[in-house]
């Protein structure tokens, strides 16, 4: 009598709509992804020509798709209908989960987080999708932290498999869960993991690039790097087509991102020449020269 009940395990959230803020090369990607997947998704930008291109994305996923005889013409429709483009909030107020994927500018970040949380159903989870902030200094923008984390993906979206999900000091074990569901549900396969710098993926990645680096300094052809470790190694690529196809300008800002949080174990490299490819506007991939040149 008068003695409380234990409370069962609350279920996890189910996300059944979702919206993503930025239709750049990663909104654009999670918008396709969430779509073909089943979850209907709202892609807000904050100009027409992002979402056209956020589009455009997604189009050109299913046409490649349509064109290997791996989609059928209906599906491509049912899953660009499950995208809402749009420059306004109204339609992410009734979303489950947010994923914010606009440029990797703290302040941007934060005042973006602030507007979210503004305009969503108090209970609707919201994520950031940052490679390199951390999850904790965003979170301070969040009035709720308990409902936020990371939820990072790797670029190409529809082809990269892997989720790292970010659990803030603050972050319930509710939003883990239901975050981890969703992107089972997206075909993703996640990984829960603490905050810290690089997360887990790039705390492996930039030691190897390091590695690289070094070997270049000393002497070594970046080709005969790449050639190794494809055709002999049997990797699926080099370290310098892979640092072309991340970015050069992303990987020097992440090289000090890992230098400033691991200053002993990943120290700043004097003339490093991913940093030298940087600063001379190769970028890589995307914008046709990097390591190679691309046309
Ligand atoms: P991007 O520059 O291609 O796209 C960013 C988009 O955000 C643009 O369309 C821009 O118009 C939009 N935007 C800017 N301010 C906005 C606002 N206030 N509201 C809504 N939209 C706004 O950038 P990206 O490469 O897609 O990166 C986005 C995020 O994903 C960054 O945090 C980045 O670190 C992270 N990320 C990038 C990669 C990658 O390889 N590109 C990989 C993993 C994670």
């Amino acid at each position: 009598k008068g003695k409380a009940k234990k409370a069962g395990k609350m279920a996890t959230k189910k996300v059944e709509r979702a919206a993503v803020l930025g239709a750049g090369i990663m909104g654009g990607g999670i918008a396709y992804q969430s779509a073909y997947k089943g979850t209907p998704i709202v892609m807000k930008d904050i100009n027409n020509a992002a979402l056209d291109l956020g589009l455009t994305t997604a189009a050109g996923i299913l046409t490649k798709l349509v064109d290997k005889g791996r989609l059928n013409a209906k599906k491509m429709a049912h899953t660009l209908n499950n995208i809402t483009p749009t420059l306004s909030y109204d339609s992410v107020k009734d979303v489950d989960i947010i994923v914010e994927a606009v440029v990797e500018n703290p302040k941007v970040k934060a005042a973006v987080l602030k507007e979210v949380e503004a305009n969503v159903s108090d209970d609707a989870i919201i994520t950031s999708n940052t490679s390199t902030i951390s999850i904790d200094l965003l979170a301070e923008s969040i009035a709720k932290p308990e409902r936020f984390c990371g939820m990072h993906f790797f670029n190409p979206v529809n082809k990269m498999p892997l989720v790292e999900v970010i659990r803030g000091k603050d972050t319930s074990d509710d939003t883990v869960a239901a975050v981890v569901a969703y992107a089972a549900k997206m075909g993703k396969s996640a990984i829960v993991v603490n905050d810290c710098p690089g997360f887990y993926i790039n705390r492996v990645l930039f030691p190897y690039f390091a590695g690289f680096s070094q070997l270049l300094l000393e002497g070594a052809d970046f080709t005969a790097v790449d050639k190794i470790m494809e055709k002999q190694f049997g990797w699926p690529m080099g370290p310098a087509y892979l640092l072309d196809v991340v970015g050069l300008d992303t990987a020097d800002h992440c090289t000090d991102v890992m230098a400033n949080g691991f200053p002993t174990r990943m120290p700043k490299q004097e003339n490093d020449p991913v940093k030298a490819l940087y600063n001379d506007n190769r970028f890589g991939q995307k914008n046709g020269v990097g390591f190679y040149e691309y046309s």
